[in-house]
């Protein structure tokens, strides 16, 4: 066995590996149907309570639960942009109520459904 084959590769190798898939994705890309096609889906929705929303969103005064900084901007009404969420989701059996929902920043809402880290949920279920 030629002892070079144990060599990690080379940062010019990877370089061009990369620029390589990168020409693939782009070709791919590339070939778009542009026009996108709509897919029927089905989901079940969950009624939410309207009062524990505004309340929840009066609470947080402004201010994102999680990262503690102002909403990123204004609605057109000029009230601060948050959106309400329930620190156990309604789908794991949580509560629609004052003390289940937190108000967070778009940012940090969608961290917490993509990441959802048992430090995050903790600190907001102490948050109030
Ligand atoms: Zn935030
Ligand atoms: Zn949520």
């Amino acid at each position: 066995m030629c002892p070079h084959q144990r060599l990690p590769p080379s940062a010019e190798s990877i370089k061009r590996l990369t620029i390589r898939y990168r020409w693939l994705y782009e070709q791919r890309a590339k070939r778009s149907r542009k026009k996108a096609d709509t897919r029927k889906t089905q989901s079940s929705y969950y009624e939410r309570d309207p009062w524990v929303k505004e309340y929840t969103l009066r609470r947080a005064n402004g201010i994102c639960q999680l990262c503690n900084l102002p909403a990123p901007f204004n609605k057109k009404n000029g009230d601060p942009y948050l959106e309400t969420h329930h620190v156990i989701w309604l789908a794991e059996g949580g509560d629609d109520s004052i003390e289940n929902t937190v108000s967070l920043c778009p940012n940090c809402h969608r961290k917490m459904h993509v990441v959802n880290s048992k430090a995050d949920r903790n600190y907001l279920k102490t948050e109030h």
